[in-house]
């Protein structure tokens, strides 16, 4: 049995080391899990933690130019922690929440916040916010085998060369094992699935013929750019 017209490519990030791409099987995304980010956004620091979702096919390698996104007049850039999940599973513990990473990345969660914001006053879905095309960058996956696992160190963004965002892993509000039990206790997590667990304070605006570079300590920088118009 084939197919009425070609599927699409199996999306799929680097892997620092190795000739062979991690398959890219979900996108999930945490909010508002650095408190200063949250302060920002008019919301209480300890909510519970709540999750959105990008496409796996809006990835964007490390280096790329993308045009500037249509339907928005504020994309905005946030620089996060990326986690590649190895091991699948479901109702996870935290305890054993670690033994399922199978390496981390940089990566910006592109966000057209005016589409946001209107959502979020009216009740809407964020969908075409967060998830629209070439919306999730990320950089080559690193293994834990090779770097460990990330709790604490810088995460920064520049934007055309200027420290816009500066924070610490270790400020999440929920961490790493945290984010991987809450969440698969609502999914069941495959290998391939990659978190993107949220962003410090500081978040703006990226215009035509800008450059953000994320930087997170243990891991190399992350460069996007928006084309000229
Ligand atoms: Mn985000």
């Amino acid at each position: 049995m084939g197919y009425v017209f070609d599927p699409a490519p199996q999306a799929s990030a680097p892997v620092a080391g190795e000739i062979m791409r991690l398959p890219v099987r979900r996108i999930f995304c945490v909010g508002r899990n650095y408190a200063e980010h949250a302060r920002e956004m008019g919301h209480d620091d300890r909510e519970p933690p709540f999750f959105f979702t990008k496409p796996a096919d809006a990835l964007v390698e490390d280096g790329t130019t993308i045009p500037y996104p249509s339907g928005t007049e504020n994309l905005h850039y946030e620089a996060e922690l990326v986690v590649a999940i190895g091991t699948g599973g479901r109702d996870i513990s935290e305890v054993d929440a670690l033994e399922h990473v199978y390496g981390y990345a940089c990566g910006n969660d592109l966000t057209r916040r005016d589409l946001q914001t209107a959502a979020k006053k009216a009740g809407r879905p964020w969908d075409m916010a967060k998830g629209f095309d070439r919306s999730a960058v990320v950089g080559p996956i690193h293994k834990v085998a090779d770097i460990g696992h990330l709790d604490q160190g810088l995460i920064q963004l520049t934007r055309n060369g200027e420290v816009k965002q500066r924070g610490d892993l270790a400020d999440m509000i929920w961490s790493v094992p945290e984010v991987i039990a809450c969440l698969s206790g609502l999914i069941e997590f495959a290998p391939g699935d990659l978190i993107m667990t949220g962003t410090p304070a500081g978040v703006g605006a990226l215009s035509p013929g800008d450059t953000a570079v994320v930087s997170i300590s243990g891991l190399p920088d992350l460069s996007v750019s928006i084309a000229d118009e």
